[in-house]
């Protein structure tokens, strides 16, 4: 059936903690309520294919698909299994704070629900939930947020008879906290000696039009909010594209998108992007969700501040600080910590400019569109630590809102609004090439002198 076969001569396990698929091992219980106490927790109906493309011979070129996905549990374990076109090489390991499961596949296509396992709770309590994406070409990655401290028993493909699909089984077992963070321990060392060293960017030539990073947030497996369908990573692609569209007809802007696909894009690594293209404005666009309020809505945009102006910015900055944890990355040191004097001064006339900005934007955005009655707020958001970038984030609305997402998949209102992004990052622009002053607009901030012309 399967034009790749798992390697089935690998070692069981290259250390306790990083399990290495092999074949097949126990026989699978089928589906609903188990004679052995394995109870199935059958995903939400939703983009699935058919069960009859279970049996699907792949081309050259062709990535495995999984179509099916379920939790069964018995006492202390649990099972998490995929159904699988064709069978894979897994590795799994766990990683603490917060608790997770890693399973990392060669490409595989995940034509599921992206909802599927959003809310999993199995009865063991194990698994919270769990998600699944690209993680970068060539690799995908399923992450399971764990309920209880947990290993992996096995992360293996195995096939119950020879016409069914092949199913690739994570099994969990509970343990103890020791035992857990022994685990993730060895794993974190483990993950350290694979790092590859970054490898020295060659510097980009100077360009001479203004670099401006769009920023679409989320993207591959971390999927961002994700609300009735609505998924946050393609909506605010869509969104970035238009403006990136409309800046790039103006002409006077070399435009940047940090992904121009599906892809999943660390925030450290967006931060570096709009560096090292010397980026005169990075934007970053997200939309809220807020399950407990659907009567909160409209735009808000977003500056970094070391402290939150409102524990609403910072809910918003801790959720979308947690992209990286969500796609299975281990905890990396913020670079953009770092102090001194010069990069003090830096620091502080990029945030003033960042100010400037966000004010332009929320004057340009309320001509045309809803803003969030308190729609300028600042928390200390990783994407927007460039210490010499002006950086904002722009949450679009809440999808938890009718109004906001009558808005959000309209695409006369994306038109509008994206034309309203545009049009305040001229004005941005054409006030600093008027040598206009930036003033004090937060009381933490000294005022700054004149902004510097944006040509060369
Ligand atoms: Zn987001």
């Amino acid at each position: 059936m399967a034009a790749r076969k798992a390697n089935r001569g690998e070692s069981m396990a290259k250390s306790a903690f990083f399990c290495k698929a092999v074949g097949a091992a126990t026989a699978m219980p089928g589906m609903a309520v188990l004679a052995a106490g394995w109870l199935t927790l059958l995903p939400p109906a939703g983009r699935g294919l058919p069960a009859d493309a279970a049996a699907v011979r792949l081309e050259p070129g062709e990535h495995p698909a999984a179509h099916a996905a379920r939790i069964e549990s018995s006492g202390d374990r649990a099972k998490l299994i995929f159904e699988l076109s064709a069978p894979v090489d897994a590795t799994a390991f766990v990683l603490a704070d917060p608790d997770r499961v890693i399973v990392d596949l060669p490409q595989t296509d995940f034509a599921l629900d992206p909802e599927t396992g959003k809310a999993a709770h199995s009865p063991a309590g194990l698994i919270a939930s769990y998600r699944f994406g690209q993680l970068a070409p060539g690799k995908s990655r399923v992450v399971i947020d764990l309920g209880a401290p947990a290993l992996v028993l096995r992360a293996a493909c195995d096939k119950s008879d020879s016409d069914g699909p092949t199913r690739l089984v994570i099994e969990l077992a509970k343990t103890d906290r020791r035992s857990f963070q022994a685990a993730a321990q060895s794993a974190r060392i483990r993950l350290a000696a694979l790092a590859q060293p970054k490898k020295p960017q060659t510097p980009e030539p100077e360009s001479a039009k203004p670099v401006i990073m769009v920023d679409p947030g989320h993207g591959g497996i971390d999927h961002g909010a994700m609300v009735k369908g609505l998924i946050e990573k393609e909506l605010v692609f869509d969104f970035a594209k238009a403006v990136a569209a409309k800046l790039d007809a103006d002409g006077r802007f070399k435009v940047v998108m940090t992904r121009d696909d599906d892809s999943f894009v660390p925030l450290s690594e967006r931060v570096r992007m709009a560096r090292d293209k010397n980026a005169a404005l990075f934007v970053s666009i997200h939309a809220d969700t807020l399950s407990s309020a659907a009567d909160v809505s409209g735009a808000t945009v977003y500056t970094v501040s070391d402290r939150a102006s409102d524990a609403e910015a910072a809910r918003v900055a801790e959720k979308e600080n947690q992209s990286d944890a969500a796609a299975g990355l281990d905890k990396t040191e913020d670079a953009s910590d770092v102090s001194g004097i010069l990069f003090d001064l830096t620091r502080r006339e990029t945030r003033a400019y960042s100010h400037f900005f966000a004010h332009t934007l929320v004057n340009y955005w309320r001509i045309a569109c809803r803003l969030n009655k308190n729609p300028r707020r600042s928390a200390g958001f990783r994407v927007l630590k460039a210490p010499d970038v002006p950086s904002v984030l722009l949450e679009l609305g809440y999808l938890s809102n009718e109004k906001d997402v009558l808005a959000l998949t309209s695409a006369q209102w994306r038109d509008t609004a994206s034309s309203q992004v545009a049009e305040a990052i001229k004005a941005f622009f054409a006030a600093r090439e008027s040598g206009a002053t930036v003033t004090k607009t937060d009381p933490n901030l000294a005022p700054v002198g004149k902004i510097p012309s944006a040509g060369p």
